[in-house]
Order: structure tokens, then C-alpha cells, then sequence
């Protein structure tokens, strides 16, 4: 897995800034929750969106593009890649259904697990998407706390990061993700006594 990771480029940090970024979503559980507390603590995010939840919540989708945040493809229904028979398919299919709800052409898609194959990130390049990897995370794949959440992310602070969060436990091992949103205060004031600002990751310059 190290192996492709460093075969198959992708975006693992920023020029400059450090972008939260919340997979696996839109979600009823949690994502009204987490864009609350985003407004609330003034931080725009990247929400990588699976496409099957986007068909099933379009006006959670919708929402997310309303409140200023930027939305890109995770994927269709969270097949790990080696299992994905056309990744090209996949991709469109998880596409169309982002933009059929909100209107907005993902630039960019995170490989569910964070692994690409070589024919998904072939698949990727293709249709124009830069792949993106992380450079942290909160392990909030797990049932754990939002202070511990805030503790695997805030450790190790740096200009650049970008943050691997979840803003749904649909395909993770914890029953909500809650907890999630309630970690978010206190990695945004670990940001801002870092003098870090946040930014999305998204197709505008800078
Ligand atoms: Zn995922």
C-alpha cells in the first residue's frame, strides 16, 4: 500500500494553509451537526462525497455548497478500488450525481481508504480530478472520543496539513459521527493559536 502511495501522486499538503476535509458524507447523523459548528468556529472545509449518499441526502449536498464550503468526489458507494471492476464508471457515476444535486464539478477525489490503483488513479488524471491522499487525521474511523478526535489531529500542527476527517460512520466502525463535529472547536482554536488558517481545497487559485 506505501508502495502505490508513493507510485500514484496525489495532494498530501498545501502550498500554504491547512484544509479540514470530511469523507464518506452527506449524512443526516452528522453533517448538519459538523456545518454548524464550521460556521460557528468561521472554517471553510472540503467535504469528499460518496455518491450514493449524495442520491440519498441531495438537500445535505446542497447545503454544504450553501454554507461555502467545497465539494468534491470520494466515491460512488465506498468499493475499495481493487474491488471496483470500472473505476472510470465509478467516477462518472459518483460526478454526476454531485453535480446533479449541487451543481458544483468536482476538480479533485480521495480514493476510498486513501488507496487509488493504478487504474483508478489512471482513471482519476482522465477525467481531469487531481488526486489527494492527507497529512493527518483524526482516526475518527474508530468509536472513539472528540478529544482524543482532537488530539491525533492537533499533535503535530503544521502550515500545509491536510486533515482526514468524517462527517458520516456509514462505512466505519463507530455508530455516529458526532463525535466528530464536537472535536472541531478544539482543533480550531489549536489552528488558531497556531496562527494556521484554514482553507478549501478546491480549483481556485491560491
Ligand atoms: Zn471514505
Amino acid at each position: 500500500m506505501l508502495q502505490l502511495w508513493s507510485e500514484l501522486p496525489g495532494l498530501e499538503r498545501l502550498d500554504t494553509g491547512v484544509a479540514l476535509t470530511f469523507d464518506d458524507g452527506p449524512d443526516a447523523d452528522a453533517t448538519p451537526e459538523i456545518l454548524d459548528v464550521l460556521e460557528a468556529e468561521r472554517v471553510t472545509a472540503t467535504f469528499f462525497m460518496v455518491g450514493e449518499q449524495v442520491e440519498a441526502h441531495p438537500d445535505i449536498a446542497r447545503e454544504v455548497v450553501a454554507r461555502g464550503h467545497a465539494v468534491q468526489a470520494h466515491c460512488w458507494d465506498h468499493t475499495a478500488h481493487p474491488q471496483v471492476t470500472d473505476p472510470a464508471a465509478d467516477l462518472w457515476h459518483t460526478i454526476e450525481a454531485i453535480f446533479k444535486a449541487t451543481g458544483v464539478a468536482p476538480t479533485h477525489q480521495r480514493a476510498p481508504y486513501g488507496r487509488f490503483t493504478p487504474a483508478s488513479h489512471e482513471a482519476c488524471v482522465t477525467a481531469g480530478l487531481q488526486p489527494v491522499y492527507w497529512s493527518a487525521w483524526g482516526e475518527d474511523w474508530e468509536d472513539i472520543g472528540s478529544d482524543r478526535i482532537a488530539d491525533f489531529v492537533t499533535r503535530d500542527l503544521s502550515d500545509g496539513l491536510v486533515i482526514l476527517l468524517h462527517d458520516s460512520a456509514r462505512y466505519a466502525h463507530r455508530p455516529s459521527a458526532r463525535a466528530t463535529a464536537a472535536a472541531i472547536p478544539p482543533i480550531a482554536a489549536a489552528l488558531a493559536e497556531a496562527c494556521l488558517p484554514t482553507k478549501a481545497i478546491s480549483s481556485a487559485p491560491g
